[in-house]
């Protein structure tokens, strides 16, 4: 592993022999690390861009190293997809983020939500609805306090079974919301097949509006398009001012991103809940 100066790890290589080197070293680490716990969840607020409140919390996973550094999720979740150790992982992520929100909730953010990321793979086993139920259950927080962000990708290959699983979340009150909308190259028609009640326009649009004019059209489109579905948009990775106010005044109901808060450890995301419910 290469150390850069971020502070993060970089696996992979022009060389594909030694990519595939340290996918297996990396892969050695990973197995242990589910075991002992070794991950943390960092937590970035989505922020309702009327009253910039905080309305729901983004469970993000971290792995941690000796050094103080980090290896990325998107070093280490496709090696935990591609080896079946993401059902575990993200089980413990389930958890851990429903303990999360209902400690804030006790401490006054009675409303708070928490949304995380699902992979393909934890629909595969049909134990997903048991484990959220679970986890609500051991939390004591009722089941609209919990959002699952699914990809575009996945609910565009969506099976059956996926669907069905979809839809008996959502009639336990979990919402559902589409991750990095507008990356999946698709027909729009799978939005039919269940309820999801939330759209995150991908990043890669929203980072040059307010500079650039091109993708304006574009996510003022997914933003009505949205609207006419009744689905609330979400914009991700608003890092600053100019691209704050573009987007409400294309009507987008909340956003996310550095412009308020990188994704931060639970301790921070504390100040930031009282920062939020105070203003
Ligand atoms: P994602 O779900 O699309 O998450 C958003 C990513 O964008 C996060 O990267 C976040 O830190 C980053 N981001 C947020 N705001 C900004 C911004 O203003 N500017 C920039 N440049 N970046 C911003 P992160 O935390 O590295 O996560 C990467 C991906 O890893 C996530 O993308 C998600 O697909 C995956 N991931 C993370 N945690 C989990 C998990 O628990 N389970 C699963 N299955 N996937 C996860
Ligand atoms: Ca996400
Ligand atoms: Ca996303
Ligand atoms: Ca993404």
């Amino acid at each position: 592993a290469k150390k850069d100066g971020k502070n993060t790890y970089h696996y992979y290589d022009k060389n594909l022999d030694k990519a595939s080197e340290d996918k297996f070293k990396l892969l050695q680490l990973l197995r242990p690390a589910i075991n002992q716990k070794q991950f943390k969840l960092y937590y970035q607020p989505m922020i309702s861009l009327a009253d910039e409140k905080i309305t729901t919390v983004e469970a993000l996973l971290r792995w941690p190293q000796p050094d103080g550094g980090f290896i990325t999720p998107d070093q280490f979740i496709p090696l935990a997809e591609s080896t079946g150790l993401i059902s575990e992982l993200g089980r413990w992520v389930i958890q851990q983020a429903c303990l999360f929100c209902a400690r804030h909730r006790s401490l006054g953010h009675s409303r708070l939500r928490v949304a995380v990321n699902l992979s393909v793979m934890q629909f595969k086993d049909g134990q997903l609805q048991h484990i959220v139920e679970k986890a609500l259950h051991e939390a004591q927080i009722p089941a609209d306090a919990l959002e699952l962000e699914l990809t575009e990708s996945l609910l565009i290959d969506e099976t059956e079974q996926i669907q069905k699983q979809l839809n008996s979340l959502s009639d336990l009150g979990v919402t559902i919301a589409i991750d990095d909308f507008g990356t999946g190259y698709s027909n729009l028609g799978y939005l039919r097949n269940f309820n999801a009640s939330k759209l995150k326009i991908d990043r890669s649009f929203i980072i040059g509006l307010g500079t650039a004019v091109d993708d304006e059209p574009l996510v003022e489109a997914i933003i009505n398009m949205a609207k006419s579905l009744g689905l609330e948009t979400v914009a991700e990775g608003i890092e600053n001012k100019a691209t704050l106010h573009k987007l409400l005044s294309m009507g987008c109901s909340v956003g996310q991103g550095y412009y308020w808060s990188k994704p931060v450890p639970e301790e921070e995301l504390g100040a930031l809940l009282n920062k939020s419910n105070s203003s």
